[in-house]
This record gives structure tokens, sequence and C-alpha cells, in this order.
């Protein structure tokens, strides 16, 4: 582990990871797993088409969450996609400003009309204040983010929504096996969209999944993922492939398996980087708290810059340069991508664009052993406490 400062790779040394340190889960099962479920599905010679895999994920991942529907589909931007569809909305969805691309781009796809919306400083979601404001003549729905597994106050979305006569949905792809009040996220709304992408703590490798305790919703989810076919009797237009291979679902399947330890591992792993930044000025890791279970699927750091002594940017460029390849999600804000900045100055969602300065996801996942995170934090540890230095070495390098 790094002492001094000259050691650090801005000022000439080699990095302190030989190979990168990313911010994903990559949670895979060992290899003789994945091969017997693979010689199964090629036995069976049924690849597609809601094959018995397929079935059985969606019984198990609805049973997991206590939903009854589970529909399963390519992704999780596929699942937004169809569940905004599906909903028969049309008009606008109000839409945090604050989230991952993919949250306002399904609504677009969907033939909805985003509404973006600021969010609260504290939770990092949406603000139901700030929602009743976006409420207009045009709205149809309010679709919530579940950022970093924390439920997207759900109670008082659900009484706005109901209030205004809105439908609400959420984008769950954070919060696979996170609960709030006792409930497991899925089961909240009208449907919820998870992602099995292997960036998130379930890994079909690529996959996602609506869930709903809506029994016609489950049906016209089910219609709209087939471009032909009669899994279901019910009107829903236009139809589209989104089905889930077997070979995902065999996957998804394995990493279900696999999730009780993974999730035991990704709070060790929290709750190693959070006890080794204990006490640093201006660095604070997002906590879950203890009442409700939680996935620990991303480590967020949040950096007061002026506390610091460098900005979360410098941090980003200095922990790169040592192989540890952190993320800024999401920055830029969704008010500031290119289809969606219409109408709205750089500086229209001040939080969102605030948090956006602030925030850095660590490395995690299983490819993250709990001595490598001591020594993120030990680089973390030795970095600010050269910042004024160190800021002059990070612009030279830009
Ligand atoms: C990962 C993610 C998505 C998209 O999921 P994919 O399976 O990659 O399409 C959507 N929203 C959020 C918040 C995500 O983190």
């Amino acid at each position: 582990m790094k002492q001094r400062v000259s050691e650090l790779a801005c000022l000439g040394g080699a990095p302190e990871f030989a190979d990168p340190l990313h911010v994903a889960q990559l949670n895979m099962p060992p290899w003789e797993r994945v091969e017997a479920a693979f010689r199964d599905i090629f036995a069976r010679r049924r690849y597609a088409n809601h094959g018995p895999l397929v079935r059985e994920l969606e019984t198990r991942f609805a049973r997991l969450l206590g939903v009854e529907h589970a529909v399963c589909v390519t992704n999780g931007t596929v699942a937004l996609m169809l569940l905004a569809r599906a909903l028969e909305l049309r008009g606008e969805v109000i839409v945090p400003a604050f989230s991952f691309p993919a949250t306002v781009q399904a609504v677009s796809w969907a033939g909805l009309t985003p509404v973006l919306c600021d969010v609260d400083a504290a939770t990092h979601m949406l603000d139901p204040m700030r929602v009743a404001e976006r409420i207009g003549p045009g709205s149809a729905g309010i679709l919530g983010a579940h950022l970093w597994g924390r439920a997207c106050a759900p109670g008082a979305l659900a009484e706005l929504a109901e209030r205004h006569g809105l439908a609400l949905f959420f984008d769950a792809c954070h919060g696979i096996a996170c609960a709030h009040g006792g409930r497991f996220l899925g089961g909240f709304g009208a449907g919820e969209a998870f992602s099995f992408h292997a960036t998130k703590v379930l890994n079909g490798l690529e996959g996602g999944c609506v869930t709903t305790n809506d029994a016609r919703l489950a049906a016209r989810l089910r219609t709209l993922r087939s471009f032909h076919g009669e899994e279901t009797f019910c009107d829903a237009a236009p139809r589209m492939n989104a089905k889930m291979s077997e070979a995902q679902a065999a996957m998804a399947l394995l990493s279900l398996d696999d999730l009780p330890a993974n999730l035991v591992a990704n709070r060790r792993r929290h709750a190693a980087y959070q006890a080794c930044l204990a006490g640093i000025p201006g660095i604070e890791v997002v906590d879950y708290g203890r009442t409700d279970a939680h996935n620990h699927q991303y480590v967020v750091l949040d950096v007061d810059a002026d506390a610091a002594g460098l900005s979360r940017d410098a941090l980003f460029d200095l922990l790169e340069g040592e192989n540890v390849l952190c993320r800024r999600h999401f920055h830029p804000p969704l008010h500031r991508l290119h289809s969606y900045r219409d109408g709205y100055g750089p500086d229209h969602f001040p939080v969102a664009e605030y948090l956006g300065r602030r925030l850095l996801q660590l490395p995690s996942g299983q490819a993250v052993s709990l001595e490598d995170t001591e020594r993120v934090c030990g680089l973390i540890r030795l970095i600010l406490a050269h910042g004024p230095e160190l800021r002059q070495c990070v612009e030279a390098g830009r």
C-alpha cells in the first residue's frame, strides 16, 4: 500500500492495482455449474420462446419478492419500455432528472412525453413536493427510480398518484432484494422493472423483468414481449420481440442460487469501505440503514469538495490513474443529455446538478476483495491528505 504522495501514479509511480478494479458486480457462478446448465439446454434443444428455464426464473423471482407476476424480458431498459407501454397511458410521465439515461429513454420509446423533475438532496430521488408542482393537465403517470436500492418514497408518491388519477411505476433496476417497510421492492406501484445486467447483483448476462400484482397488466406484458403467438389472449399493440433466452435464464437462475452469498459479500464490502473511510473530512459513504433488507450493490461516496480539499472529479482522475475505475453516476444529469435538454438551462434542476458534481461510485462486486477495499481507502486517504498539491498534477494531466 502506498505511503508517500510521491508514489502516486499522477506523480510518476506505478498504478496501485496492476489490473483495473471496476464498478460492477460481475458476479459469476463457477464454470462447472454454467457448463452443466448449458448441457441441459443443449440436451433439451429448447433455446428460446419462453422455455422451462424462463418460466422457472419467473416463478422463483416472483416468489423471492413476494409478488404475483414476474415477466422476464431481454434487459432492464426493455422491461421499462414495455411496462410504460403496457400501462396504456397517453401524455406526460414525470421522471427524475437524476437517474440512469434508460429511465427517461424508456418513457420516450413508449410514446410518452417525459417531464423531468428535480430530486431530494437527502434521498437523491424524486421529491414528492416537487412532483406535485410538475403535475399538470397532460400528466398521465409518475416513474420513480429506486436509486442505490433505496425506496423512492412509495407511500407519498402513491398518495399523490391516487389523488391526481396518475399511474405510478418504478425503475427498480438497482433494487433487487431491497425492502421498504418490510416489503421487497417489486410490489410497489402498478409495476416495477428490474435489470439482470452483469453489473447488477443478479446476473443473467443481460436480462430484465417486470413484476406486478396486476394480472391484466402481466397478460399485456406477456403479449407485448412477443411479436406473435398466443401466450396470452389480449389486445396489446404494437408488439415486439423482447423475449428472454434460455441461456439468459440459466445464468440468472444460477445467480439466484448465489444471491444470498453475494448479498453477504456485498454487505461486508460496503461495511469495510464505510469503516475505513470514516472520519475523513468531506467524504461520506451513503448509508443504507439496518432496518430493511438491502443489496449493497453500490458503494456511493459523497464528496464535499470544500471540506475534502479536492473535487470529486479530481479524485476520480487520480483513482483512475491507480487503476481504480470509479463511476460518476449520474453525470451529466438527464436535463443535460442531448435528446432531453430542450427547454432546460444547465442549472434548471439544482439538486440533480449538485449531486451530479458530488457522487462517486467505488468498485464493488465479486472481483473486489476486502483487501482491495482497504487499498482503495488507503489511496483515498493519501490523496485527500495532499489535495492542493495533487490538484495541480491533475490539471496538468488534463
Ligand atoms: C442498469 C439500469 C437500467 C438498464 O438496465 P439494462 O438491463 O442495462 O437495460 C435502467 N435503470 C437503471 C437505474 C439502471 O441502473
